[in-house]
């Protein structure tokens, strides 16, 4: 195999409603790859464990299942996308989700990576998912909070219900997983985040996976994307 962790891939952008399987695969494509998976629901939690001040705000607003406003997530993206670990490329799992973010994130490339460095623009991937699939995706999933395993109780569970196969520990499902509050999250994906894949599909870069099919298969689609486009020399 050819030495993928040495090449640059430049920004893959995963694109798909909650319970997609963006986390899934970002972690797939860190391991092929060997760039970071910069996720801005995980950015956002380690801000609220934290207790910043955009971790006070972002916290109330996440536990709605809501949108943090654009302005506050510009911030921590460009302080994230700065690091050097990001130079030969990267893996957003949930950004850009508003189509102002996904401007704002063409603009930032622009100023501050195509200027000094060759030009490899986003390979866009939206993961297409049925909705009954992501509603049992969703309430399934459950994490064990000492080692972060996943788990989902439909279609992957634990050996033992509700403890974690490794230590053991009590399984937890996340804040914004709770069924009342997947509702809104769907909502806020439906009314915002459609723009985004109407954005890049407008500019011809969008690649469209069906999502409902095992990992694996999804998986080998999406390296073959991403290679594909980095055949131009990025
Ligand atoms: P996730 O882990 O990607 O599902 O994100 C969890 C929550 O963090 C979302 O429901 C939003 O409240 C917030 N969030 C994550 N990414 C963004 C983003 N790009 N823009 C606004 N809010 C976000």
């Amino acid at each position: 195999m050819a030495n993928e962790t040495a090449r640059n891939i430049g920004p893959v952008i995963l694109l798909g409603p909650p319970g997609a399987g963006k986390g899934t695969q970002s972690k797939q494509i860190v391991d092929r790859y060997g760039v970071p998976q910069i996720s801005t629901g995980d950015l956002l939690r380690d801000h609220v464990g934290r207790g910043t001040e955009l971790g006070l705000e972002a916290r109330v607003i996440m536990a709605r299942g809501e949108l943090v406003p654009d302005e506050l997530m510009y911030g921590i993206v460009a302080t994230r996308l700065r690091e050097a670990d990001c130079q030969r490329g990267y893996v957003l799992d949930g950004f850009p989700r508003t189509a102002a973010q996904a401007g704002w994130l063409d603009a930032f490339l622009e100023k501050e990576v195509f200027e000094k460095s060759e030009k490899c623009p986003p390979v866009v991937i939206q993961l297409l998912v049925d909705y009954t699939q992501l509603l049992l995706r969703l309430t399934g999933r459950r994490s064990c909070p000492t080692c972060g395993r996943l788990y989902n109780i439909h279609f992957q569970p634990p050996l033992v219900d509700e403890l974690c196969d490794v230590d053991g520990s009590k399984l937890v499902i996340r804040n914004d997983d709770r069924e009342e509050v997947i509702s809104g999250r769907l909502a806020a994906y439906e009314t915002q985040t459609r723009r985004v894949a109407d954005y890049y599909r407008a500019q011809r870069r969008l690649v469209a996976v069906n999502a409902d099919r095992p990992m694996g298969d999804v998986t080998a689609q999406i390296f073959g994307v991403i290679d594909s486009h980095c055949l131009g020399g990025c």
